[in-house]
C-alpha cells in the first residue's frame, strides 16, 4: 500500500522515516508508556518493536477504519445510556446475563481513551507503565466483578459462531487483547470475572441490495482470559528494550520480504 505523509492540513510533506516522541531511552528515569497495541507489535516481531520502540522509525500509516469506528461509536452511545439508567443492555438477556449491567465508573471515558488515558498499570521494578484503551466494561451484580468487553464489526457470509469464532488464526490477538486488558484491570485492583466478552457485529452481505443501510446479526462471544502468560513476556519486552543491538526479524513478514527484494533491486 503506498501511504504518502501529510500535516493536518492535507498537505504533502517530507516522510522522514523518523520520529522523536514516545522512544525509549534505557537511562531514563521517568515512566515510559507501552500500549496494549505495542506490546502485541512486540508479540509479532521483536524486530520491528525495537525499531520502532527504540530506534524511533515511525511505520507507514494505516488507512482508519470508519465504519469499524462507527459500530463501536454508536454502540458506545447505546450501553452509555444503559450505564446512565444502570439498566440491562437489550442483548444481556438473550445471552444469558442475568443481573449484569454497563460498569459505572468516573474514570469510564479515560480508560475508553487510548490515546491518552486507558487502563494503568505500573510494571514493578521497571519504569514501564502499561496501558490498554479498552471498549466498555461490564458489572455482575451477584458477584461484583468487572466483566472486560470488546466491540467488533466486520462482514462475513458465515453466521458467528461462538464456539468457532475465537478459533480462527486471524481473531488469536483478539485473545491477547482481552487477556491484558484482564491482566491491567486485575493489577489495578478490580474483582474481573473469568469471562469476557467480544459483542460481534456482523454485517449482512445477502441482502437484495444496499437501500442506504447496513444490517448487522449481533452476537456475544464469551472468553475465559487468562492472565498467567503476560508479566514473563513483559519482562522479555523489557530486556528487548535494553538491549543494544537488532532483534531477529519475523521470517513470515510479507513487509520485511519487501524491503529485501527492493533493496536488492536497487542496489543492482
Ligand atoms: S519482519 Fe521486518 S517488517 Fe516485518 S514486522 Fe519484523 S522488522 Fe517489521
Amino acid at each position: 500500500m503506498i501511504s504518502l505523509k501529510r500535516n493536518s492540513k492535507g498537505e504533502l510533506v517530507e516522510a522522514t522515516g523518523y520520529r522523536s516522541r514516545n522512544i525509549y531511552d534505557p537511562m531514563q528515569t521517568g515512566k515510559f508508556r507501552l500500549s496494549r497495541s505495542k506490546f502485541s507489535d512486540f508479540l509479532q516481531c521483536r524486530r520491528c518493536f525495537y525499531l520502532d520502540r527504540v530506534c524511533g522509525l515511525t511505520s507507514p500509516g494505516l488507512p482508519s477504519w470508519s465504519l469499524n469506528q462507527a459500530t463501536d461509536d454508536l454502540l458506545k452511545r447505546e450501553f452509555d445510556q444503559n450505564r446512565m439508567t444502570k439498566t440491562p443492555h437489550r442483548m444481556f438477556e438473550k445471552f444469558g446475563l442475568t443481573n449484569v449491567i454497563p460498569y459505572q465508573h468516573q474514570d469510564m471515558d479515560k480508560w475508553r481513551d487510548a490515546t491518552h488515558h486507558g487502563l494503568e498499570f505500573d510494571y514493578p521494578g521497571s519504569n514501564l507503565t502499561l496501558t490498554g484503551g479498552i471498549d466498555d466494561l461490564w458489572f455482575d451484580q451477584n458477584t461484583e466483578e468487572v466483566i472486560v468487553v470488546d466491540y467488533k464489526s466486520q462482514a462475513n457470509n458465515i453466521p458467528v459462531q461462538a464456539e468457532a469464532y475465537l478459533e480462527t488464526w486471524h481473531h488469536q490477538g483478539y485473545k491477547t487483547q482481552l487477556d491484558f486488558y484482564a491482566y491491567l484491570l486485575h493489577n489495578m485492583g478490580y474483582q474481573v470475572a473469568p469471562y469476557g466478552y467480544f459483542y460481534v457485529c456482523n454485517a449482512d452481505k445477502s441482502a437484495t441490495g444496499f437501500h442506504g443501510k447496513l444490517l448487522f446479526e449481533e452476537v456475544l462471544v464469551p472468553y475465559k482470559w487468562n492472565i498467567d502468560w503476560i508479566s514473563s513476556h513483559i519482562d522479555l519486552l523489557l530486556d528487548v528494550l535494553k538491549a543494544d543491538v537488532l532483534p531477529e526479524s519475523n521470517p513470515s513478514c510479507e513487509n520485511c520480504a519487501y524491503a529485501y527484494q527492493r533493496n536488492r533491486l536497487e542496489i543492482k
